[in-house]
């Protein structure tokens, strides 16, 4: 029997991320394909299902033998009836995608959550390899987050466990877009750093600064950006203690565009979450190592698992 691969992608606003992908998680062929989401969500499907048939095809011609298809997509995804339910980037309004893709391609498949799927990836091949109880927090325009157990993630009753970045920091905080004041995406991300520092600079609208470069600012010492990242390391140090609090986590792993600071957020942040732990275990407080691949990766482990695949080489 020739080798197995799985089709994976990770489906974003602009682009999709594709591969073909071995059970041991090791990518054999990458492709990029432009989203066009403005065409609207009939195109785009269009489109997804053209590139993973192109993608079977391509592994068929090169030996490979296709056994499953993944796929990732942003908004709210219904995971058990594989329904991409909204999403305001692409403009999936309850697109049955798993069926379509199945039925296109004859392959079994699995739909999942963009970050959830990347959290699944960092968890059980990135940086939360073999340490069972994993809580990924990715931190960009939002905080999404994935809690990951034993290489599975546990998803709620309705879909949405993990979210913390809707955990209550600072009640009388900034509104957040969820409508409630004070969530610690409302505090935290890099777009409410950037928005904090605009507003307390007074700098135009049409000089916005970003999360990066408060963090460069306070690196260089100065003192309104020092002030601003320190309030947002204080928050997210809240909520990761209220994460701890409630899943015990062995790692929790930093994705998404404000993890990129690297060790001018994870110092002071491993620090103020020190100070937060009275009994409770101390978490690994690491950044993600897969980078924009995590996402793909994560579909590609999705539909292995709908196809009862074990990927030998992950230690969980
Ligand atoms: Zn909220």
């Amino acid at each position: 029997m020739s080798e197995r691969v799985v089709v994976a992608l990770d489906v974003g606003g602009t682009g999709m991320k594709c591969a073909l992908v071995r059970p041991d998680g090791v990518a054999v062929s990458t492709e990029r394909h432009p989203t066009h989401a403005a065409r609207g969500p009939a195109a785009v499907v269009d489109t997804i299902l053209d590139v993973a048939e192109g993608l079977a095809d391509k592994a068929r011609a090169d030996g490979l033998t296709p056994i499953a298809v993944g796929i990732a997509v942003p908004g709210v995804v219904d995971e058990a009836r594989g329904v991409a339910v909204w999403s305001a980037n692409v403009g999936f309004r309850d697109v049955p995608l798993r069926d379509l893709a199945a039925t296109r391609l004859g392959l079994p498949t699995a739909l999942g959550h963009d970050v959830r799927a990347g959290g699944l990836a960092e968890a059980r091949l990135g940086a939360g390899r073999g340490t069972g109880h994993v809580l990924f927090v990715a931190i960009g325009t939002g905080i999404a987050a994935a809690h990951v157990v034993d290489g599975a993630h546990v998803v709620g009753a309705h879909g949405a466990a993990g979210e913390i970045g809707h955990v209550l920091v600072r009640p009388d905080g900034p509104r957040c877009g969820c409508g409630r004041p004070g969530c610690l995406e409302a505090v935290a991300s890099a777009s409410a750093i950037g928005r904090r520092y605009a507003e307390l600079a007074r700098e135009t609208a049409d000089a916005p600064v970003t999360a990066a470069e408060v963090a460069e600012r306070a690196a260089a010492g100065e003192p309104l950006a020092s002030q601003v990242w320190q309030e947002a390391v204080e928050a997210l140090a809240d909520g990761l203690a209220t994460g701890q609090a409630l899943f015990d986590v062995a790692t929790i792993v930093l994705g998404g565009g404000l993890a990129q600071a690297g060790d001018r957020l994870l110092t002071p942040l491993r620090a103020a979450l020190h100070e937060r732990m009275t009994f409770h275990r101390e978490p690994r407080l690491v950044a993600a190592a897969l980078g924009d691949e995590a996402g793909c990766l994560g579909a590609a482990l999705l539909a292995l698992d709908a196809v009862g695949v074990l990927n030998h080489q992950e230690k969980r």
